[in-house]
């Protein structure tokens, strides 16, 4: 009863390449592409000075989602976008806390909760993330990791109807390390596991994607698992053959 939803991350990457023109070339393809079919949600989460150009050019079977907002509406933030902005430009998705963000620039679940607040408040889908390292899978300490953003974002979220779970684990992305469909599975059933030690039987509907090098080769395996209700794709977002193979799994 949860209708997967696939993702196209291009992070700093415009399409394929790295101009508007790139851009351009992967919308094409998208649009020349099959489509979702009506039980599948598509999205791309784009980079957001190409937000509006793609939103305009993109076949209307795909949403359009932002990879990063701030929590403020709006004042001296000097490089940041604010969910009001993303609203008004029609951009209704966006992804908070990807390990890129938490990571590289030092975001914190203190800040992604916030984040989540704002958007949810504003009527956005949030597409959360959450994922371990690889020290920490090997540790056994995953799910001590997983808790505390998973906390960040049970405080957070009043209506679950407007939040995914991405479950990333860090070692998985860019890697071509895919976690095995059993170890997706397993960390899968455990989020949900923990989700309903805390918001019950709403635990059932809440939407998990796995993401860590998906590409069209190992979609169709890891979309069997039962736990997995879609996948956020880096690499593999950039060209439209593998990503429409990808969401052609569901
Ligand atoms: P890759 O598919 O390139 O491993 O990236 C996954 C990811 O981080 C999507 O958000």
């Amino acid at each position: 009863s949860r209708m997967p939803i696939v993702g196209g991350n291009w992070k700093m990457n415009a399409g394929n390449g790295t101009t508007k023109q790139s851009v351009v070339e992967l919308v094409e393809g998208l649009n020349a592409a099959p489509k979702p079919s009506s039980g599948c949600e598509v999205f791309v989460a784009v980079p957001y000075i190409y937000l509006d150009s793609v939103s305009s050019t993109i076949d209307k079977s795909f949403k359009v989602s932002a990879q990063n907002m701030y929590k403020e509406a709006k004042g001296a933030f000097t490089g940041e976008i604010s969910g009001e902005m993303l609203m008004d430009m029609g951009i209704s998705t966006v992804i908070i806390g990807h390990s890129e963000r938490r990571d590289i620039f030092g975001e914190t679940d203190a800040l992604l909760g916030a984040k989540i607040s704002k958007a949810l408040s504003l009527g956005m889908r949030v597409v959360a993330c959450c994922g371990e390292h690889k020290e920490e899978r090997e540790a056994g300490t995953t799910m001590d990791v997983l808790v505390p953003q998973l906390e960040a974002i049970v405080a957070n979220t009043e209506d679950w109807s407007n939040l995914v779970i991405a479950y990333e684990p860090v070692w998985a992305i860019g890697t071509g390390l895919t976690a095995t469909p059993e170890q997706a599975q397993d960390t899968h059933a455990k989020i949900r596991e923990w989700l309903a030690s805390k918001i019950g039987t709403t635990a059932d509907g809440v939407r998990i994607q796995y993401g860590g090098s998906v590409n069209d080769k190992n979609a169709a395996e890891l979309a069997k698992a039962p736990d997995i209700d879609g996948f956020l794709v880096g690499g593999a977002s950039l060209k439209a053959g593998p990503f429409s193979t990808i969401y052609g799994v569901f």
